[in-house]
């Protein structure tokens, strides 16, 4: 381990730099209400879902002693995910740099944690990653769980994050992700409405300006979703286009699922079977609602290897 990496704490190479943007604000507005008041949540099976869909992403292709990078970290709501799947090192950076602080306390108070784990405030698509991670420092493995479409702003910001995310990635490391499918959400717009530019259900609603044509970068629309994003500036990430790019950067496409079919690939087996259970997905009392089960098959889970 790099000699700055144990110093660990502080917020990013340029101290008390500020990052205001329109994200960085949303997500560091929104409180970290614990687990009890989670449970109130109208969305409350979604979110288990959800999670419970990241723990069969960390769990298929984490390894023990793995040395990870999180972008777009969050609060940190993986990390109990990681402490299961036995890495010894962690590094997370987000632009919200109040999420950033409730990350580094979750850790603080994690029980007998098996890694290390520092924190860092950055821009990641705007700024290298080596602004606060020495160069000597490899990871076996990057995770991005909800946040690369925010990238996909400029073919600038993509590059910087696709940077990010493999300059100390180790040959044959692995990188996974979830993103809103693009290719779904286009359809379900032009399939839905001759002329309208919303689709959604009680729960979720994705608002373009227009629906002519969809630029491969920049291809903005507002994301709502109850109880979790109050109408955020988005952008539709072009698979194909996602996929070539990665290719520059030395990334094979490994594995590409939309959320239903991991749904149900990984409910036949059967520890993560008995994962639903544990992390309330399914319980005597119910499941996801429809209208849930429609918001959780907007997103789709890739893997990528490192050549
Ligand atoms: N990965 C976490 C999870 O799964 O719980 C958080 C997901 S949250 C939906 C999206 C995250 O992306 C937010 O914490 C946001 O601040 C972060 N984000 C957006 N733009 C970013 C950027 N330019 N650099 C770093 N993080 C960014």
């Amino acid at each position: 381990r790099s000699p700055s990496a144990t110093e660990g704490t502080s917020d990013s190479g340029q101290p008390n730099k500020k990052v205001h943007t329109q994200v960085a604000e949303h997500y560091n507005a929104r409180p970290d209400v614990g687990v009890e008041k989670r449970k109130e949540s109208t969305i409350f099976r979604l979110k288990s879902f959800n999670n419970w869909l990241k723990s069969v992403l960390i769990g298929r292709y984490a390894r023990p002693r793995d040395r990870v990078l999180d972008v777009g970290v969050g609060k940190g709501g993986d990390l109990l995910k990681w402490s299961k799947a036995k890495i010894q090192f962690f590094i997370g950076c987000d632009i919200a740099s109040k999420s950033i602080e409730q990350a580094r306390e979750r850790y603080r108070t994690m029980r007998n944690p098996p890694f290390e784990a520092y924190f860092h405030a950055m821009d990641c698509y705007s700024e290298p990653i080596s602004n606060v991670v020495p160069p000597e420092q490899v990871f076996d493995m990057v995770s991005m769980q909800f946040c690369l479409h925010y990238s996909f702003e400029t073919e600038t910001k993509a590059r910087m994050m696709l940077h990010n995310v493999t300059s100390q990635l180790k040959p044959g490391g692995v990188f996974i992700g979830t993103i809103p499918d693009a290719y779904w959400i286009v359809k379900k717009l032009k399939s839905e409405s001759d002329d309208g530019l919303q689709i959604g259900n009680s729960i979720y609603s994705i608002r373009f300006e227009r629906r002519d044509s969809f630029e491969k970068f920049g291809a903005k629309y507002w994301f709502h979703l109850e109880d979790a994003i109050d109408d955020c500036p988005e952008y539709l990430v072009h698979f194909p286009t996602f996929q070539k790019l990665a290719e520059e950067y030395g990334l094979e496409l490994i594995y590409n699922k939309k959320f239903h079919q991991v749904y149900e690939e990984a409910s036949q087996e059967l520890d993560f079977n008995q994962l639903l259970y544990r992390m309330n997905v399914i319980s005597e009392d119910g499941n996801l609602s429809a209208e849930e089960w429609e918001a959780a098959n907007i997103y789709l889970a890739f893997a990528f290897k490192k050549k």
